[in-house]
């Protein structure tokens, strides 16, 4: 399997495709940003590149131009919510262990609430 190509069995290939609705807030040749279904704050949206790659280490090693597409995407995405100025979270879960359940990289946004530190 070629780097980058389409997985049939992948939720977020699959809403690339339209075969699985999602709520588009932007999308550029390389990114698409979607409403999280399950949002965990007021702005929740995840940033994925429409090359599959499993996860952000994969992305960053294989496609690294890509990878900076995607931050500088979430950057848009949370500049049209409004949370520059009050920031915001950019989250990228990394395997099983971390809370992954997408094998398919995507960047969650997360905004609008005070955001405490250290995450669960
Ligand atoms: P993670 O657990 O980091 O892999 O994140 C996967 C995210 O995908 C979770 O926050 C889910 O709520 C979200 N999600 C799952 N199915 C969908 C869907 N059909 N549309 C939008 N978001 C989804
Ligand atoms: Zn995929």
């Amino acid at each position: 399997m070629a780097a980058g190509e389409p997985q049939a069995d992948c939720l977020f290939c699959k809403i690339l495709a339209g075969d699985v609705p999602a709520t588009i807030v932007r999308e550029t040749k390389d990114v698409v940003a979607f409403r999280d279904i399950n949002p965990q704050a007021p702005t929740h949206v995840l940033v994925i590149p429409r090359a599959h790659y499993a996860n952000a280490g994969e992305l960053g090693a294989q496609a690294p131009e890509l990878a900076g597409a995607l931050l500088a995407e979430a950057a848009a995405v949370a500049a049209a919510e409004d949370l520059a100025e009050a920031g915001y979270r950019i989250v990228f879960n990394t395997g099983a262990g971390a809370g992954q359940t997408v094998f398919h990289v995507h960047a969650h946004l997360l905004g609008g609430r005070g955001l405490s530190w250290p995450p669960g």
